[in-house]
């Protein structure tokens, strides 16, 4: 593995594990205990919506980089999964998850 393919995977692992923590937060901060107050739980189903949302982008993204990271184990990281030509390590960089060449992705 080149230099720069390991500074990729170094910060795909970094960023999994930001949003790992991030999806764990959501999780505890929808569970917390419900006020009584009528227009409380109005703010706080309001924050549970908001707090959904963060969790389901979160999922999405972590899906993309275990994707991405399995890839880079089986070797087929900078192929294109659609051609099987090489994807550029310049377009790798500015998009890590990314599993096509640009021609493949225009
Ligand atoms: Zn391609």
């Amino acid at each position: 593995m080149t230099s720069k393919l390991a500074k990729i995977k170094k910060s795909l692992e970094e960023r999994r594990e930001v949003l790992m923590q991030r999806i764990s937060r959501v999780k505890t901060g929808m569970k917390a205990e419900h006020s009584a107050d009528w227009s409380e739980q109005a703010q706080e189903r309001q924050n549970d919506e908001v707090l959904e949302a963060i969790g389901n982008e979160s999922r999405n993204e972590l899906a993309q980089i275990n994707q991405a990271l399995e890839r880079m184990e089986s070797g087929d990281y900078t192929r294109c999964s659609n051609c099987g030509e090489d994807i550029s390590l310049k377009r790798l960089e500015a998009v890590p998850y990314t599993h096509r060449c640009i021609n493949c992705a225009e």
